[in-house]
């Protein structure tokens, strides 16, 4: 099949390569031109492990291309994909700004019947909205099908590749139809294509980051519930997680959720809900736990050397918002190195692929490091705030050597409290008793 996808981002990018991997040819949209230039020259603005060799396999057998020009792109593809960023505007509600804009550009361009699908995450009653403004520029028939996303960046191409559903929504057959048998390829171990109608695609995507989003808050409530009381969440969430009802998944503490997904999708649906005479208290418990939350480490870092931090040097761990990607949209790192910058401490900083977007945010304000080790010099303290697999297991003698003194806040519980005891350092997680030597 001919498609092409407008918007070459985290999710544009996964989506079209790997339909292009499955055989269709694909050509891929952005209005960036220095990205576009940059992938047609084989270089990859993100990091997303698998995602290079996809590429660089699917450019050179032509089944993927990449262009600025979108007229090109419609004219040559029967299904158009829209995946721009919806970001969140001030009143918290999802900016579609970009999908109308890409959906008019597809409209003016197209010679003839269309499918677009909306994959970028649009608020119940976009798909109408569209519909319309598409209809105000062209006069050609077209169908649209809404086909959220559900990838985690990180895993995105996996997740792409074997997704645990599928969902279109959408009235016309003969889309419908379409879209089923392109993601054919992908369901063969008969995890479903669910069917049904626009408006509940496009809640189902808010109310499942909306469900995670409160499954993060809820443990670290916990996890703060524990640290008070002397409990251990790491036992706390084994016990509750064996309760088939409840399960293991998404119930680990840490510094707050961020990235450029369950922030904005929390805040989007909770004003669509006012907007509908509904309030939705219980989301804006979650926003609000989870502000709470990405002071935390902050906090423990003041109970420990006071507020005043002026000559202190932290190391930082991990600044993207979660492992195995650079993204940094609204990582909890950005809160937590503002804080300990503006109570005058010195930060040296490691992340294993978003030292270029961090940069981006920090500028010259910290000092980047690619190796984790040469974050410790002269360091009062070790933070961890993302869980990156290379730091579960370091050297701790080696890292005693080099800090000023050997102690951890760590945002993401990554090691047993016994072993920090036994390697000599104080130890401040998350829920779990903290280790403070003597
Ligand atoms: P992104 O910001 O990484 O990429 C969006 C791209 O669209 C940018 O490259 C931008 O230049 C381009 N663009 C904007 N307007 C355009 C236009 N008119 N024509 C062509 N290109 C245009 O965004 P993303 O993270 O890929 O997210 C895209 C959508 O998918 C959002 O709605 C997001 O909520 C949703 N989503 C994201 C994820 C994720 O993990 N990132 C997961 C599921 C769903």
């Amino acid at each position: 099949m001919k498609l092409c996808v407008v918007g070459t981002g985290y999710v544009g990018l996964v989506a079209g390569t790997c339909f292009a991997e499955s055989g269709n040819d694909v050509m891929c949209v952005d209005i960036d031109q220095k990205k576009v230039a940059e992938l047609q020259n084989g270089k990859i603005p993100i990091y997303e492990p698998g995602l290079e060799e996809l590429i660089r396999r699917n450019t050179a057998n032509g089944r993927l291309r990449f262009t600025s020009d979108l007229g090109v792109a419609v004219k040559e593809s029967l299904v158009c994909f829209i995946a721009v960023g919806t970001p969140s505007d001030i009143d918290g509600s999802a900016d579609v700004r970009m999908v109308l804009q890409a959906t008019a550009d597809v409209a003016g361009a197209m010679p003839g019947y269309r499918v677009v699908v909306l994959k970028s995450t649009v608020p119940v009653g976009t798909a109408d909205r569209v519909r319309e403004t598409m209809s105000e520029h062209t006069l050609h028939p077209f169908d649209i099908v809404s086909n959220p996303e559900f990838l985690k960046e990180g895993a995105a191409v996996d997740d792409f590749m074997k997704p645990d559903r599928v969902v279109i929504g959408g009235n016309s057959e003969r889309a419908l139809s379409l879209i089923k048998e392109l993601y054919a390829p992908f369901v063969r171990t008969e995890n479903p294509i669910l069917v049904m109608d626009n408006r509940s695609a496009e809640i189902t995507k808010y109310a499942a980051n909306a469900f995670l989003a409160t499954r993060i808050s809820f443990v670290n409530q916990i996890a703060n519930l524990c640290d008070k009381v002397g409990a251990d969440v790491a036992d706390v969430r084994r016990g509750i997680g064996f309760d088939r009802r409840i399960g293991h998944y998404f119930l680990f503490p840490g510094v707050g959720y961020g990235g450029s997904c369950f922030p904005k999708d929390v805040r989007a649906i909770i004003r669509t809900a006012e907007e509908n005479g509904t309030d939705f208290s219980l989301l804006k418990s979650v926003e609000a736990v989870n502000e709470q939350q990405k002071h935390l480490l902050v906090e423990k870092v003041r109970a420990y050397f006071g507020n005043d931090l002026h000559g202190r040097k932290f190391a930082i761990w991990g600044l993207a918002f979660k492992p195995r990607t650079d993204d940094m949209r609204e990582a909890p790192s950005v809160v937590i190195i503002d804080q300990l910058l503006a109570a005058g401490a010195e930060i040296a900083a490691h992340d294993p692929e978003a030292l270029a977007q961090a940069q981006k945010v920090f500028g010259d304000r910290i000092s980047y490091h690619r190796m984790n080790y040469d974050t410790l010099t002269d360091a009062d303290a070790l933070l961890i705030v993302t869980e990156w697999n290379e730091f579960r297991r370091p050297d701790f003698q080696r890292m005693r050597e080099l800090m000023k003194s050997p102690l951890i806040f760590d945002g993401r519980n990554l090691y047993e409290p016994a072993e920090m005891r036994q390697e000599g350092f104080t130890y401040y997680p998350v829920g779990r008793p903290a280790v403070v030597q003597s």
